[in-house]
């Protein structure tokens, strides 16, 4: 039922880029965007790309009333010769079907979406931003459109692509960041939606968020949401400790979301023959680690600042420094890798990158 070709509508008028400098995230958008329609009759259809615009639809709109919604966030980056490569795209639209399959809504065909986003980053290519540190921060969604009061699936839906140019994570050299163990909010518990990227986990978030960040922490570390007692992930990331020379993670176990930088985390340190194990991390055990002198390094992995150092973290009142508030050695390490091959200026022993063609014609239209 699905109709595999990608109308093109371009602007008339290009707006006017930022300069690098300026770059915040996710402030400005480029030029064009991807839409394609969902109805239960005709299955997804309608793919096109189109000048980036407001959408208009009934207040009555299922995902404003029952948070129907899942999402996905990659990147774009400009390399060295000036290519335009994306980093493991088929990763995000696998887990998007995932996310999907969570919210009862149904899946889009991946490859379709693959080339409909190719597109639109070879369309809107200029946006790529060249300073070292920037990227094209990519942002598919789907939306429930059935206007209806009333819970259930909805039968039609949006799929959209936008995209926003952003500067530089960090700008001035990597900074580790203050941590508060959350002991009264959780995030995601087993059989919820915690392994869906879906907007209500992140409104869910905002109350513990707030707390923190008053208490002069930039986020939260998240713990199991029955015991409270095993660690989950840190703020929107997933979370990394070296413990004596051997790094964990906290295994997947229902609730925490597989990030697409944990497993690349995960296949680099085994590659590099680095000790690395996925199983459950108590609270109470990092702390007794540091105090034994054994918590080496901690931090955050995401797409969006790749590796984030856990500089303190406060729990019941106490607060350790790990390693010194500064980042660790295998946290750089991990760092300067992962965006060495974002950028191609590292060898991609693992076939991470993909290239975006760029076609002089599309200009030409
Ligand atoms: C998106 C996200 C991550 C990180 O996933 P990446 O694919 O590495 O960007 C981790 N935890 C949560 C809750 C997330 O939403």
């Amino acid at each position: 039922m699905t109709n595999n070709t990608i109308e093109v509508l371009l602007t008339s008028e290009r707006k006017e880029k930022p300069e690098d400098s300026t770059l915040q995230f996710g402030k400005v958008f480029t030029d064009h965007m991807f839409v394609m329609e969902y109805t239960t009759e005709k299955g997804w259809h309608d793919a096109k790309i189109q000048p980036y615009q407001p959408i208009s639809l009934d207040p009555s709109c299922m995902v404003f009333h029952y948070g129907q919604t899942v999402f996905e966030g990659l990147k774009a980056y400009r390399t060295k010769e000036d290519k335009i490569v994306l980093f493991r795209p088929e990763k995000n639209f696998e887990r998007l079907n995932l996310s999907n399959e969570r919210l009862c809504i149904p899946h889009f065909d991946v490859e379709q979406a693959l080339e409909g986003l190719k597109k639109l980053v070879e369309i809107d290519k200029d946006w790529v931003p060249h300073s070292k540190g920037t990227s094209l921060y990519i942002r598919p969604f789907i939306i429930a459109t059935e206007p209806f009061l009333g819970v259930h699936a909805s039968e039609s839906y949006k799929f959209i692509i936008i995209m926003s140019p952003v500067g530089a994570y960090y700008k001035g050299g990597i900074n580790p960041v203050k941590i508060a163990v959350e002991n009264e909010y959780v995030r995601a518990v087993k059989g919820g939606t915690g392994t869906a990227k879906t907007g209500g986990n992140y409104s869910a978030s905002l109350k513990a968020q707030e707390t923190a960040n008053a208490s002069g922490c930039s986020q939260v570390l998240w713990l199991d949401g029955v015991e409270k007692k095993y660690i989950e992930e840190v703020g929107a990331m997933n979370v990394f400790f070296k413990i004596n020379g051997e790094v964990v993670t906290p295994m997947l176990n229902g609730s925490i979301l597989h990030g697409v930088t944990r497993a690349s985390v995960i296949e680099l340190l085994k590659h590099w023959n680095i000790p690395v194990s996925e199983r459950r991390v108590s609270i109470a055990e990092i702390f007794e680690a540091y105090d034994n002198g054994q918590l080496d390094e901690a931090w955050g992995t995401g797409t969006a600042a790749v590796i984030s150092p856990i500089g303190s973290l406060v729990w019941e009142g106490r607060t350790i420094n790990i390693n010194d508030n500064e980042i660790g050695e295998l946290s750089q390490k991990i760092y300067d890798t992962i965006t060495g091959i974002q950028t191609c200026e590292l060898e991609d022993p693992f076939n991470w990158v993909q290239e975006v063609k760029i076609n002089s014609s599309v200009e030409a239209k």
